[in-house]
This record gives C-alpha cells, structure tokens and sequence, in this order.
C-alpha cells in the first residue's frame, strides 16, 4: 500500500467529499461567534480567540494545533480619557464651529460595547497642531504634485485633509509628511464609500455621516522593533526612536473622520474650484484652499491625536494535517483573526469559512483520507496593524518555509459584497485557481449573477483579462501588498494568492463600512450574503486549491504562465519607457534575452512535467522541487534599493500605494519622475543598475528551472 501512495495521483472523491462537507449554516454560526465580541489585536480577546480556535481545531482533527507568541509593538488611542484625539473647526474667537466625535454614532444595538476602540489611525504621531487648512484629494503623490507644480499651493505648514480611497493610508502619511503637512485628516467621502439611492447602514450597506475608517500607517514589515527578525523572547528590540526611522512610522499626527464633519471643514474653503477628478460627492463647492472664504477668514482648524505605542503579545495558530507521502512539503492556507471591532467583513468572514474549511479537512482526515502533502492552516494576529503575526512567522521560520513551502493562500475578507470572485496571485498560482473555480458553482446571490453555472464563468464573464472577449480567462491582478501573502511571497518568493468575492464596481469600489464599528454580524446577514453561499463557495474553492496544490501527484504549476506574464511585464516596459530608453541609449536587448531563455526554459519543464514517469517518485520529485522553487528564482538576497525587506524583483507593492502591486519595482522606482530628478545623471546610472539586476535575476530564475546535470 506504500508503493501505491507514493506514485497516487490525487483522489478523484476528496474534492467532491470537501465540497459537500462545507455548510453554509456552519459559517454562519462561526461569524456569529466571532462577531460577539470586539477582538483586536494585543487585548484579552486576541488570547480567547485563538485558543478557541487552537481547541476547534484539535476538536476537528487537525494533525496539531498550536499557539505562536510574539511581542510586538501596537498602538492604541491614550488610556487618558480627557485628551481623545479630535478635530475641531473654530471661529476666528474660538468658537467651536464643529468637532468630531469620540465614538461613532449608536446606530444599533452593538454599539454600546465598552471594548470598541474609538477611530484612530495606528502608529500615528501624537501632538496637537493648529493651522490654516489644505485639500489634497486623495493624499496620492500625483495629488501633491498637482497642488504644488500646477495649483502652487504649498502644504507646508498647513493641515491636510485628504479622503480616504484610491491609495493605502500609510501611503498618504508618508506623503502629507514628505510635503511638509503639519498634519493629516482623513476623512471618508460618500463618492467612494456611499452609492447614491442605496440607504445607509443601518438600513442598508452604505456609510453614514458618522461611520469612520480605522486603520494603520505603517507600511509593512512586520513589527516595527525587530525588522527581519522573529519579535520572539530573546529577540533585539529597537528603541522606538529608532523604529521610526527604520519603519518609517508617521512622526506627524494623522486621524480619521466621517464626512459629516469632513462637511464642515471643506464647505467654505478658500482657493480655487478644485480638479474635477479631486470633487467628491458631498454637497459643496470642492475648493483646495489654503484657509477659508472671506466670510469665515478667521477660522482655524485644530488637529489633537493621542495615540500611544506599546508592547503587547499577539498570536498565530498553526494546525496541521500532515502530509503521508511528502509531510515536509507545505502548503499553508492563512487568514488574518485580529479586527479593529466586530470585523463581521474584515477578516471574521475569512475567519468563519477558515474555520469550516479546516473542520471539512479534519472530516476526510478521520474518515481515513490524507493529502500526500501537508496542509497548513495559519490564523494571524495583528495583520491589521501591518501583517505582523504573519511577518514575525515566516521571519522565524523563514529557512524551513522557503525550503519546503509550495504555496500560499490567503483568504483576508472573503465576502465584501456578492457579486463576483476577485483574485491577485502569482502567476504560478493561475492554473491551479482556474481548475478550482470551474468546479465550484456559482453561488448566484444578486440576480445578475444566478445564470452563471461555475464560479468560474461568473468570474470570467464579470471580470475578463479582455473586455469584449466571450471567450476570455478572468483578470488576475499583481499581488501588492495589504494581506498577509506579504511577507511570503515579497519577502521569501512563495508562491501565492489572495481571493475573496467583491461588490459591483458599478455601485463601489469597496465596501462602504471597512474598518468601521459597523461592520456587525448584522452587516453580513441583512445585505451581503444571507444565505451565506457566497462564503461557501469562498471556502470550496479554498479547498479545492488546497486540494489541487497538497495531493496532485505533479504540482499544479504551469511555468509557461510565469513566461507569459514576464513577456507581457517587459512589453510594457518598452511602452512606457522606450522613448527615454532610447535617449539614453539604454538598451533592453539583454533583458528580452533573459525573458526569451526563461520562456525556453519553462517550455522544456513543461514538456517535462508531460512526459514524466509518474511511477518513478525521484523523477516526480525533481521536477516538484523546481516548481516548488520557481518563485524563488525571483527573489535577491539584497532586496530593493531602499526597501531592503522586500526582495521579489519581478513583483512589489508599489512604493506609491502598498495595496497596488507594481512590475519590476527596482526598475519603475529609479524612472519614477526621473524628469524632474535633481541628479540627471546619478539617476540614470540607477536605472542602468536596476535593469542589470532584473536581467541577471529572470537569468538566474532560468537556469533554476532547466534539467540539471
Ligand atoms: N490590511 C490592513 C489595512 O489595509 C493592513 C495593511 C498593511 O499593513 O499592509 O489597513
Ligand atoms: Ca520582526
Ligand atoms: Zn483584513
Ligand atoms: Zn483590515
């Protein structure tokens, strides 16, 4: 019976067995479970719930489950309940025009929990700050850009208001602060986070006046105290001091609003008519300022944050399934536990199909069935702060992970709204996420959706690589950053992906409640999914993917994916670029050869992989340890210039919006605004330099993936 296992190819009846195990009643009494409480991370529920989790887990029939530790550096707003944090509009007297308040408004029956934490950006400076007020749109580089080189609006020395949107938080702090802002207000604008006619939480899903965007600053690395290295007992801490300049921790204060008192502050703004891209939805004239119309010249906004820092333990829980041909082969389906409330949306939904998944698994376990490799099931503590339970994890088991990790999958949110799939991975991850969707049904929720048979159609009809297409695959975006596949795939080069289901762009972007205390059980159950067959089939495919990656006897990786999308990367290069490629006489000869021998070389491992002797396990092995290490291929031990700690150089969050993902990032960084760079020359050695690197790396990853000997 050994002999058989080794060289068993998958199990036709485990996918359909998983599929059926995976209940929708059972999800939905896990989020109800989850939702009952506030559990952010560092406080008493980031225990409770894990250990939960962990004895669920066991419970299941999960191989082990454990708890992982560490110490790290949160934030939280001052425990000094007489200087809240708070914006505040004044007559030229001091006369309070209008203040934010403390909490959001008790619009149902959840609000009045003494443990939500009052809106507050993480890691934000504190400080108190007075000054004459400036609108920046969305706080994005190109924003700043436009108010100083075409308004001539200087922000220094003014207080910012941004709305929230288009770009990561963080990513507006660092460039209030860059730009000299005294401070940042951040409020949420019904143009991105309120559809006109639909009714407003708590009769409906859009955000109220009073509804507030939680959220970090920090772009992500972890903790901010032990950058590269686990924040475990005998870990090296940096002062904070220290961390800030290393993490680049906003040193100005920041602090988030509604726009009913976003309203206010920009009704009567001064300066000229803003951009027309720059107006929201409110009903006002959009101006820039600096300071306010005539009428009202007198009027100050005041900006006070009290936020303070601290070390606090978080937790992960691993299971483990263990694998019965290969169990040090892994691969790891993670989800982030730790909400900034209730978090009915983000993560708990992700939490509550997790959990169904691993209870499906254990299922098949008992029942006698086990995957050739092992199956992971990660829950991250403190992913809302900056992917740090997660970070801290693959940072301490970095050697094991990038020796014997297949893959990544990570399921944040899985439902903001019903109406289709939304996936960014790796393009190794491509295969195996279509095989998966086409056997999954379409759960059908909104109307529009009900005609599609697989999930897979739904998603290619509703989300095509090429518009117009009938016939076309789904879009799959580059993974950036904002999840926990962060630190395994930009830090180690593990293959990954992240998906979820999204609302129709038709109505938004996003949803409207994120990070808000109104994201309750109630949010889930009355408008996105009912039924809760939209987290069902988040779930099914998760499992079928786990399934795909941990049992088939050949790995599920089509390298000539990875070719295509190197091809398509280095096209759109030349577009952009070639024009001042030119003018420099810098050639991109080099680099198309790189990309033709990685093309050959992916072509020649997927003849292979065809041809193999599935009876010979060394042969299989071979070739699934070069798939395994594919993504490796892409990573330098270096990192980026600048960013050290992200070392993917086909793939990185882009250094101007962290959620965004961002092509030869090395590459695009040096030429970014080169026109304008006040060393010409310098800049262009830099691109030069970054062009060498790219092209020795997908070189490297070539040879990688060639038969050896
Ligand atoms: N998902 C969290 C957020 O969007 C954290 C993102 C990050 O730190 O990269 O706020
Ligand atoms: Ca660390
Ligand atoms: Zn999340
Ligand atoms: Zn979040």
């Amino acid at each position: 019976p050994w002999a058989e296992e080794l060289v068993r190819d998958g199990d036709a009846s485990a996918g359909r067995r998983v599929q059926e195990e995976i209940l929708p009643e059972n999800i939905e009494e896990n989020l109800r479970r989850l939702t009952s409480v506030p559990h952010i991370a560092g406080r008493e529920m980031d225990l409770g719930q894990a250990e939960d989790l962990r004895d669920r887990w066991l419970q299941y029939g999960l191989d082990s489950a454990r708890l992982t530790p560490y110490d790290i550096l949160l934030s939280y707003p001052s425990s000094d309940e007489n200087s809240p944090s708070r914006v505040t509009l004044m007559e030229a007297d001091g006369t309070v025009v209008i203040q934010s308040q403390v909490e959001e408004a008790p619009l149902d029956q959840w609000q009045d929990d003494p443990n939500i934490v009052p809106p507050f950006n993480a890691y934000s400076g504190s400080g108190d700050v007075e000054g004459e007020l400036v609108y920046v749109n969305y706080g994005r580089v190109e924003d700043f850009f436009h108010l100083q080189r075409d308004l001539n609006i200087d922000p220094s020395g003014k207080i910012c208001i941004a709305r929230y949107g288009s770009i990561f938080r963080g990513d507006k702090a660092e460039k209030a602060e860059q730009f000299g802002c005294l401070g940042l207000i951040i409020y949420s604008d019904p143009a991105d986070y309120s559809a006109r006619d639909y009714p407003v939480y708590p009769d409906g899903w859009m955000l109220p006046p009073s509804g507030v965007q939680r959220g970090t600053l920090m772009i992500a690395q972890g903790d901010p105290l032990t950058p590269f290295y686990p924040a475990n007992e005998y870990a090296y801490r940096l002062t904070e001091e220290e961390a800030k300049v290393v993490a680049g921790l906003p040193g100005i204060p920041v602090h988030p609003i509604g726009f009913g008192v976003g309203i206010e502050l920009l009704r009567h703004l001064a300066g000229d008519e803003a951009p027309e891209d720059w107006r929201g939805d409110l009903n006002i004239t959009y101006r820039t300022g600096p300071g306010f119309q005539q009428a009202h010249a007198g009027r100050r906004v005041r900006l006070q944050v009290n936020v303070q820092n601290e070390v606090k333990r978080t937790y992960n829980v691993i299971g483990i399934i263990e694998g019965s041909v290969e169990p040090d082969r892994y691969v790891i389906m993670g989800n982030h536990r730790d909400a900034w409330v209730f978090g009915s949306v983000d993560p708990s939904s992700g939490t509550a199909v997790q959990e169904e998944v691993a209870r499906a698994f254990g299922k098949l376990k008992q029942e006698g069935w086990r995957p050739r490799r092992s199956l992971v099931f990660a829950s991250w503590g403190a992913e809302e702060y900056g992917l740090i339970g997660s970070t801290e994890w693959v940072e301490e088991y970095s050697k094991v992970l990038q020796e014997r990790a297949v893959a990544y999958l990570n399921v944040d949110i899985a439902a903001l709204g019903n109406y289709t799939f939304r996936s960014s991975a790796s393009p190794a991850m491509f295969q195996s996420v279509f095989e998966a969707t086409k056997k999954v049904p379409d759960p059908g929720v909104n109307p529009a959706g009900s005609s599609y048979s697989s999930l897979y159609d739904s998603w290619a009809a509703k989300v095509p690589k090429d518009e117009g297409d009938p016939n076309s695959l789904p879009n799959i975006g580059q993974l950036g950053s904002g999840s926990d596949y962060t630190p395994f795939f930009q830090h180690l080069g593990i293959s990954s992906i992240d998906f979820r289901f999204i609302c129709d762009p038709a109505v938004l972007d996003y949803y409207a409640l994120y990070h808000s205390s109104y994201e309750t059980f109630d949010l889930v159950k009355n408008f996105i999914d009912p039924e809760f067959k939209v987290h069902q089939a988040v779930g099914r495919v998760l499992a079928e993917m786990a399934l795909d990656l941990a049992d088939s006897l050949v790995l599920p990786i089509d390298p000539t994916v990875y070719s295509t999308a190197l091809q398509d990367i280095a096209e759109s290069v030349r577009t952009e670029y070639s024009t001042q490629f030119d003018a420099q006489s810098i050639s991109m000869e080099y680099l198309d050869s790189a990309v033709s021998n990685f093309t050959r070389s992916a072509l020649r491992l997927k003849d292979r992989m065809s041809n193999i002797d599935k009876k010979n396990p060394l042969a299989v092995r071979v070739v699934n340890d070069q798939l395994m290490q594919l993504e490796r291929g892409f990573i330098d031990p270096l990192g980026l210039p600048g960013r050290e700690w992200y070392r993917h150089v086909v793939y990185a969050p882009s250094a101007h919006n962290s959620y965004a993902g961002q092509a030869f990032p090395g590459l695009a960084d040096a030429m970014f605004d080169i026109e304008n760079a006040a060393n010409q020359t310098q800049r262009w050695e830099e691109v030069k330099k970054q062009l060498a690197i790219i092209t020795y790396t997908v070189q490297s990853a070539a040879t990688a993936i060639e038969e050896g000997g």
